[in-house]
């Protein structure tokens, strides 16, 4: 349940109140809006609701959250969350364009694509040095070796890095040379993963399961934010449809859909979507017009050679061309939300 102060509430009854919760023994996570302070009560809703809480002063009302996932909902906080990674603010005005290879495979090639992805004008860097591969025969990142060059090429692209953790024991490491801890499809409901990331202060970059629904997605989520992480980005890479010219089933209504029920930021990711580098642009400029807060999208200098996911890597002069795309598409959307809350006020 969430309870909602008074604006006036002095910082004595603020205090007496939350301790009176916490000898209840339940976990209290503080949200401060512009206008008032929530305070979101996680635990068995039943005992709490015979204690009156509306009788303690500085409260003005207690609102039972009626979802499954509680710290991840809209009913929990109002305003979007804003993720600030090394001044990239993810869930913003501004879309985040996060561009890099599928794996890293060299330092000299993450440098090349890293310096494409900088001059393109996209804000953040990707690649994987721990692959989920479906073939224990395929390659399977370089390790450590590969964080290096990601930390590397992010210090000298001033580029904030995302890159993938795949195992609660591989937390400690990635979490040294990574800006943004990123969960894959695959393991999007590996909980222990998840509570793992969620004892980390790193953002964490949250794939939707190829079989999962929203609420699936929204419930993993909540297991970082109840671990005491609480910034978490969502995103939409595809879903298993029975369209085979296509790898997965990109999910565009997740966007509006995830909107309403939740505060966190939201991504798109066309290139695992589609698996096709045809589809790619197509499906990212529509992710721009239903309101993703983020897009990520592979690129590679010679796909042909890549040691994974070449078949739907953008070329440099691609990812220029989409960018460009992408910069005439967001003022349009500038216009569109402008005309949107106009229709909220009417
Ligand atoms: C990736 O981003 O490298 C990846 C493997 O994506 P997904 O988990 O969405 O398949
Ligand atoms: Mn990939």
């Amino acid at each position: 349940m969430i309870i909602v102060l008074k604006p006036e509430i002095t910082p004595e009854e603020q205090a007496h109140l939350i301790q009176r919760i916490e000898e209840m023994g339940f976990k209290i996570h503080l949200s401060r809006g512009e206008h008032r302070t929530i305070v979101g009560v996680i635990g068995d809703e039943e005992a709490l609701r015979s204690t009156a809480l509306e009788a303690f002063s500085g409260v003005e009302k207690v609102v039972p959250i009626l979802k499954p996932y509680k710290l991840a909902s809209r009913e929990f906080r109002h305003e979007n969350t804003v993720i600030d990674v090394r001044g990239v603010k993810i869930g913003g005005p501004k879309l985040v364009v996060i561009a890099g290879p599928c794996s890293i495979e060299s330092r000299e090639s993450l440098l090349q694509v890293a310096k494409v992805v900088k001059d393109s004008g996209a804000t953040m860097l990707r690649g994987g040095a721990f692959k989920p591969r479906t073939s224990p025969y395929s390659f399977q990142g370089l390790g450590e070796e590969g964080l290096k060059y990601l930390r590397e090429a992010s210090e000298i692209f001033d580029l904030p890095v995302v890159t993938e953790v795949m195992d609660p024991r591989q937390v400690p490491i990635v979490e040294r040379y990574a800006d943004v801890l990123q969960i894959g499809a695959r393991n999007m409901q590996n909980y222990s993963l998840l509570s793992e990331v969620g004892r980390t202060r790193k953002p964490v970059f949250l794939k939707r399961g190829m079989s999962a629904t929203v609420k699936d997605l929204l419930l993993s989520a909540e297991y970082v934010l109840s671990a005491g992480n609480r910034q978490v980005i969502l995103c939409e890479r595809g879903v298993k449809g029975f369209e085979d010219s296509v790898r997965n089933l990109l999910d565009l209504s997740a966007v509006p859909n995830l909107r309403g029920l939740t505060h966190l930021p939201i991504a798109v990711d066309p290139s695992h979507a589609t698996g096709r580098v045809d589809l790619v642009a197509p499906l990212a400029r529509a992710a721009v017009v239903v309101g993703a807060d983020a897009i990520m999208l592979e690129v590679h200098t010679s796909p042909e050679k890549a040691l994974s996911d070449g078949a739907q890597a953008l070329r440099p002069e691609a990812l220029r061309r989409l960018m460009r795309e992408i910069a005439v598409l967001e003022q349009s959307m500038d216009v569109v939300r402008k005309i949107e809350s106009e229709g909220a006020f009417a």
